[in-house]
């Protein structure tokens, strides 16, 4: 939950109001988007959520914690514990393989060797890379890299997901199949998930929309009409000869 939200940046005399009063409760399991065109506030947003930056007023509360009265030593484990991060370029570390990233995690949370592997084969069985184990991110294509990074931001069944423009580097087929992919396991594992994005299409996926204007909510809607099948891309693909 988010209560009375303001973000102020002061550059000498000047003041950005990034976030002015934002109020929003967001309940498990449910993926939420975050729509804004550029400079709305939505990174700013995301920021705060995830306790990179400090509140000017208000809090954060994720399971019942402010984690905005948090210290640093003390967030930065809350955050190892209990969220998960999806990037638009991936963040994986490009020395190790797709099982080594996305057993990561659980190596920072002391689980054993071979539990880790268990799990970590696991999630990436789940989003379709059974074959790519041992691959390291410059042998995959990008839509392989970011099922690399969905199966390393669920291994740890975090209590909140953030996903940051996921798809902002892959073409639309890609987009397509890496949405149904998040959303699927998003939906599969009970998973809460807070996606930003500028694009109204992408956030069609999802289950609400709330859109930010000038660091405002100015709607918050149930997005109920989503199929299974559902491809927003679909007209601009079949122009671009794809399917
Ligand atoms: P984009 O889609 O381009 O990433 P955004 O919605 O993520 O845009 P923000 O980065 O949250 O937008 O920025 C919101 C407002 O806050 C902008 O007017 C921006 O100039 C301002 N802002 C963001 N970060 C800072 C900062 N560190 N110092 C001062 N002003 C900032
Ligand atoms: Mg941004």
């Amino acid at each position: 939950a988010v209560k009375n939200l303001r973000k102020v940046y002061n550059l000498g005399k000047e003041k950005v109001v990034a976030l002015d009063c934002i109020n929003l409760e967001i309940p498990k399991g449910q993926i939420c988007c975050i729509l804004g065109t550029s400079g709305s506030g939505k990174s700013t947003f995301l920021n705060q959520l995830a306790g990179l930056e400090k509140p000017t007023k208000g809090g954060v509360y994720i399971n019942g914690t402010n984690i905005s009265k948090l210290s640093e030593r003390q967030l930065a484990k809350f955050r190892q514990k209990h969220l998960g991060f999806i990037f638009q370029s991936y963040n994986l570390l490009p020395a190790l393989t797709a099982l080594e990233n996305v057993s990561m995690p659980l190596m920072f949370r002391g689980v054993s060797k071979r539990k880790r592997d268990k799990r970590a084969k696991a999630m990436l069985d789940a989003v379709g890379l059974k074959g790519r184990v041992r691959h390291k991110p410059t042998q995959m294509s990008g839509g392989q890299q970011q099922r690399v990074g969905i199966a390393r931001a669920f291994v740890t069944k975090p209590d909140l997901i953030f996903a940051d423009e996921p798809t902002g580097n892959l073409d639309t087929k890609t987009t397509v199949e890496v949405m149904r992919l998040m959303v699927k396991m998003a939906h599969e594992n009970n998973e809460t998930l807070v996606l930003v994005t500028h694009d109204s299409e992408l956030a069609q996926f999802t289950d609400r929309i709330v859109t930010l204007i000038d660091g405002n909510i100015v709607s918050d809607r149930l997005n109920d009409a989503h199929p299974e099948d559902y491809n927003p891309y679909a007209q601009e693909q079949e122009l671009a000869g794809e399917h």
